[in-house]
C-alpha cells in the first residue's frame, strides 16, 4: 500500500521519533503550526476517522493515552490541542488517520 504515514512506520521513510509504542508511534510534523507539533498515528493502517469502528476504536484510546506520556516528557503543563482532520473539508492530506498533537502558544476557538 502506498501509505506515507506506513512507510514511516516501517521506517521505509525517516521521521524524528517522539514516542513509541506497540500500538502508535509519534513524530514531529515537518510542517510544524505551532512550537511543538507531533503527529500521533496507530501502527494499523485506517485511513481516517470515517473507518474508526468497534474492532479498532481501542487504538484512539491508545493515541490519547500517548499523548498523555508525550505531555508529561515534553514538559507540556500549559496545555495542548489535538486535532484529527477527516476527510476533504476537515482537511484531511494524508490517508492514514493521525492527531496533531500541538503545544507552545494560545490557541484560537472557534478553531478556522
Ligand atoms: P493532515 O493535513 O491533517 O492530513 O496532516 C498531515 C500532516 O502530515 C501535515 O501536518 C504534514 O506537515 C505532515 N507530514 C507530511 N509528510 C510528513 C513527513 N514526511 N514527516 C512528518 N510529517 C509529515
Ligand atoms: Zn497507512
Amino acid at each position: 500500500m502506498d501509505c506515507l504515514f506506513c512507510k514511516i512506520i516501517d521506517g521505509e521513510i525517516s521521521s524524528s521519533k517522539i514516542y513509541e509504542d506497540e500500538f502508535v508511534l509519534a513524530f514531529k510534523d515537518i510542517e510544524p503550526q505551532a512550537p511543538f507539533h507531533a503527529v500521533i498515528v496507530p501502527k494499523e493502517h485506517i485511513a481516517s476517522a470515517n473507518e474508526i469502528n468497534s474492532f479498532n476504536s481501542f487504538l484512539v484510546a491508545k493515541v490519547f493515552e500517548a499523548a498523555a506520556k508525550i505531555a508529561e516528557s515534553e514538559h507540556l503543563e500549559r496545555g495542548f490541542r489535538i486535532v484529527n482532520n477527516c476527510g476533504e473539508d476537515g482537511g484531511q492530506s494524508v490517508g492514514h488517520i493521525h492527531f496533531h498533537m500541538m503545544a507552545g502558544r494560545q490557541f484560537a476557538w472557534p478553531a478556522g
